[in-house]
């Protein structure tokens, strides 16, 4: 007989009482990852707090618990954040919550069924969300009733055996691939009104399913880029986009392509293709709105994770490590590494446009303030 458990009587074996949790419903019930799984907590979790309920503020706080070496962790759902995850043009039923575990601002990722049916990983949680500058990070990905936790720290130097990488080269678009007249003339209507949409190409070597580079490429950078349209709005009323649209493209030419080589001779290339692909199907629209991204497993030489062009359209970022594709977002969209930074808060973190990575330093998540106003200025 299945038993459920209250989230009372969890918290009760928690020891603490956490305000935010005592605050929601305490006699409904508390579904658990072993009991009840993920399939299940995922149904519940879609039926109480779909985009269209969040939206008109409907949605009820909910939470669900897993343990993880002997202790319950409860996951409080706190809000849907919006993204909207496309395949070719098509809506893909992958969404983001803002979550608690226990007291910890964290991302939860909820797969789509095709990356489910092909074995990855269903649900996936994510510590921590922008505002976390501590140096440990951990990672949960669920499966039906196990879920199998990994705790990422920056590696010491000495065992990696080298100094770091840098990032990229900052690169402005050449003459021939600059916007048209047109599309700069598109520019005319208000931003805030349009989308703003990445698209990105796996490449044929990336195995990691879609939900899972959404999960640790994009989930915190959606996050943090609501936060700064956000802030805007405060101030101007209006938020810097519509929406943001991650839509992941199929192109035979762009996902073999051979990016590996002279990094700035092969975006030049990649460029043209992307660009034959943007005219073919129609993709119209000012180029600000729009950024066409080429995700990697290799990086594009010893020492370059990405590149792409300043202010521009076109790039590529390797998905070694989870801030390349937003540092090269970052450039499309006017960031710069003199704008960035390397913080101290009980741990040394790069922002994200910070020009090299050492395994020592943490990622922030985050741009500087400088690097978000350059990022406004640009989509405003
Ligand atoms: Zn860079």
């Amino acid at each position: 007989m299945k038993q459920l458990r209250t989230a009372a009587q969890v918290l009760t074996r928690l020891g603490t009482i956490s305000a935010l949790v005592v605050s929601s419903n305490l006699a409904a019930e508390l579904l658990t990852l072993e009991e009840n799984g993920a399939t299940q907590i995922m149904a519940k979790i879609r039926a109480t707090m779909s985009g269209e309920t969040a939206k008109a503020g409907e949605s009820v706080p909910w939470e669900f618990s897993y343990q993880q070496d002997g202790a319950d962790k409860i996951v409080y759902l706190d809000s849907h954040l919006p993204l909207t995850v496309k395949q070719d043009g098509e809506p893909l039923d992958i969404s983001l919550y803002r979550v608690k575990v226990n007291h910890d601002d964290a991302l939860l990722t909820l797969s789509s069924e095709e990356d489910a049916d092909a074995g990855g990983s269903i649900m996936m949680i994510g510590y921590p969300g922008a505002t976390n500058n501590q140096a440990t990070r951990f990672h949960a990905n669920f499966s039906e009733h196990i879920v199998l936790e990994t705790e990422v720290r920056p590696e010491h130097p000495r065992q990696i055996g080298e100094e770091g990488h840098k990032i990229d080269i900052e690169l402005n678009t050449p003459q021939e691939l600059l916007p048209t007249e047109n599309e700069i003339g598109i520019l005319g209507t208000s931003s805030a009104n349009q989308p703003l949409t990445i698209f990105v190409f796996k490449h044929d070597d990336v195995q990691e399913t879609v939900s899972s580079l959404i999960h640790e490429h994009f989930s915190w950078w959606v996050k943090h880029m609501n936060d700064i349209s956000e802030e805007y709005r405060k101030t101007n009323h209006v938020p810097l986009f519509s929406e943001l649209v991650i839509d992941f493209r199929t192109d035979s030419t762009i996902q073999s392509f051979k990016y590996r080589g002279e990094p700035r001779e092969r975006l030049k290339e990649l460029a043209k293709e992307m660009r034959r692909y943007k005219k073919n199907n129609g993709i119209l629209g000012s180029f600000k709105r729009n950024k066409f991204l080429l995700m990697t497993e290799k990086m594009m030489d010893w020492k370059t994770l990405g590149i792409a062009y300043q202010g521009g359209e076109y790039a590529m970022a390797a998905d070694d490590d989870e801030q390349v594709a937003a540092h090269e977002i970052g450039h499309m969209l006017n960031g710069r590494h003199d704008k960035a930074d390397v913080i101290y808060n009980g741990w040394w973190c790069e922002s994200i446009l910070y020009w090299q990575h050492i395994f020592l330093r943490a990622s922030c998540h985050y741009y500087t303030d400088a690097n978000k106003d350059a990022i406004t200025d640009y989509l405003k």
